[in-house]
């Protein structure tokens, strides 16, 4: 299974990640924990995308389709992938088109998580990250809006998109997943090699 996990940040993307790479036996690449850990670790690329992502900005899609395209090579990939935080802008998201088609892949599905503006800031206010504090979080969200959103037009038209409720316990919205990722096409189709 290629899926893609999309929704606001707080939309819980994340926990659900983790979630159903465990249940699907794929690999969750979420690309904030792979910059947060170079951040931590202070390499020259954690330097870098460092003041992006403390001002709740994007880091420069040209950085972003190298630790993706480096990270899809891996051979757990081969086995599928599910991808949260990536893409996020229309530019990533025809990157990465071109990828898998440069490697005769195909993406099963884009779900995007739903949940009400109202809800994230609740919810983004009770988390401890450092780019959670009130005037980032309000960033994020624009951003969201502004650069994040055009993806869901961009998988609705080419019938990619499902949709699901993000609002209720994780059990709740981690059953919806499950039920929206079992009526993907091609779900029991093997899977090629990623690289
Ligand atoms: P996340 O954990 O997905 O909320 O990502 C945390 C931060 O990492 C974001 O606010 C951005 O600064 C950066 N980031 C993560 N993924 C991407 C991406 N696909 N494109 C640009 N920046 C990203």
């Amino acid at each position: 299974m290629r899926i893609i996990l999309i929704g606001p940040p707080g939309a819980g993307k994340g926990t659900q990640s983790q979630h159903l790479a465990r249940s699907l036996g794929i690999p969750h690449i979420s690309t904030g924990d792979v910059l947060r850990r170079e951040v931590s670790a202070n390499t020259s690329l954690g330097q870098s995308v460092q003041q992006f992502i403390s001002h709740g900005r994007l880091v420069p899609d040209e950085v972003m389709l190298k630790i993706v395209q480096h990270r899809l090579a891996q051979p757990d990939c081969a086995s599928g992938f599910l991808l949260d935080g990536f893409p996020r802008t229309v530019v990533q998201a025809n990157q990465l088109q071109t990828f898998l088609e440069a490697h005769n892949l195909q993406l099963n599905g884009a779900i995007e998580i739903q949940v009400e503006t109202k809800e994230l800031l609740r919810r983004l206010t009770v988390r401890l990250r450092a780019d959670d504090r009130p005037e980032i979080i309000q960033e994020r969200i624009a951003i969201y809006q502004r650069e994040t959103q055009p993806l869901l037009d961009f998988y609705r038209h080419k019938n990619q998109l499902h949709v699901i409720d993000g609002h209720g316990t994780v059990e709740k919205v981690f059953h919806a997943l499950l039920t929206a990722i079992d009526a993907l096409p091609n779900r029991r189709q093997p899977t090629a090699a990623c690289a």
